[in-house]
């Protein structure tokens, strides 16, 4: 009997390992392919949220400052990269300006610090290759960039080393609740056998509500969008250094421009 099995090694799963081997407890992760980090968590863009755009009062918007407030000391804990770049949200007519200021209060009202409006000539100097059509940007000096890989690999490295058990390659299947001693256990089948446990923590990304439908009455659907990504050459890396998003639309935050941890802004590895 397990006391918990973690469904999911991407960067949730790998993260909730981490914590929880703090503690003396038996835990498992069961992962479907043959490696971590292989779902949403190996394809994003590697940014460290300001939390300005996280709906006020919402779980993610206290998440969200919570966890880059804590970035600092986790990638200094597990020695991995990690940049406050800062970020910038462009704004191209005087009919966007409304939402800049928008997002400027609804990132005051979730407490980020040092949020600016910046005028043309203020955008310009901080990033001089953008655009002269700028009129205004919203800028979030506490935006950062990580290596989405090199975070999910070194927590879920910091969590085998303290004892957790990572099962790869083995797809969950059915989740079933059952009384032991007066309490609920779970018996998780794998398509290569089953194992018991007394907690699951459900982090199988976007199919994290079929599990979630296994066992709970009040369903949920998991609605799932893809981005699509241009990676440019280390030789035009030197171009920005903030994370540059368009004012945001209806489906989210539209096209952005970003770098990686892997160079300085001269172009140095
Ligand atoms: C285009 C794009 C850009 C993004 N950019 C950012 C960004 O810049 N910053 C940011 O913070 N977030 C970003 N996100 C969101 C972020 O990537 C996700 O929130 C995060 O990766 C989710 O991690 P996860 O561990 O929940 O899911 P996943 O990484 O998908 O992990 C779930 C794991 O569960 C496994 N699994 C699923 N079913 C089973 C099963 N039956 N049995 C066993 N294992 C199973 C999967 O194989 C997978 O490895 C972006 C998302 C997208 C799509």
């Amino acid at each position: 009997m397990y006391d918990v099995v973690i469904i999911g090694a991407g960067v949730i799963g790998s993260s909730v390992a981490r914590e929880l081997s703090k503690f003396k407890l038996k835990i498992a992760v069961i992962e479907k392919c043959s490696d971590l980090c292989e779902g949403t968590s190996k394809a994003n863009s590697g940014i460290v949220h300001a939390g300005f755009d996280a709906k006020a009062g919402s779980l993610k918007a206290k998440f969200n400052l919570e966890g880059n407030r804590l970035m600092d000391e986790l990638a200094s804990d597990l020695d991995i990269p990690f940049r406050r770049n800062g970020s910038l949200v462009l704004c191209f007519s005087e009919e966007e300006r409304g939402k800049l200021e928008k997002l400027y209060q609804n990132g005051i009202k979730n407490g980020v610090r040092d949020l600016q409006i910046l005028e043309k000539d203020e955008v310009k100097k901080l990033e001089p290759n953008i655009t002269d059509e700028v009129i205004a940007a919203l800028f979030a000096p506490t935006g950062g960039i990580i290596c989405p890989f090199t975070l999910t690999i070194a927590l879920a490295e910091n969590a085998s080393s303290n004892g957790v058990e990572f099962i790869l390659g083995q797809e969950v299947t059915k989740i079933e609740k059952f009384l032991i001693e007066n309490k609920y256990a779970y018996r998780v089948q794998t398509n290569k056998g089953s194992l018991e446990t007394r907690i699951i923590v459900n982090a199988a990304g976007v199919y994290a509500d079929v599990f979630h439908n296994m066992v709970s009455s009040n369903k949920i659907i998991i609605t799932a969008r893809k981005g699509e990504y241009c990676l440019f050459d280390k030789s035009v890396s030197g171009i920005i250094d903030k994370t540059i998003f368009q004012a945001p639309g209806v489906l989210g935050k539209g096209i952005l421009v970003t770098r990686t941890v892997h160079t300085g802004r001269d172009g140095r590895d």
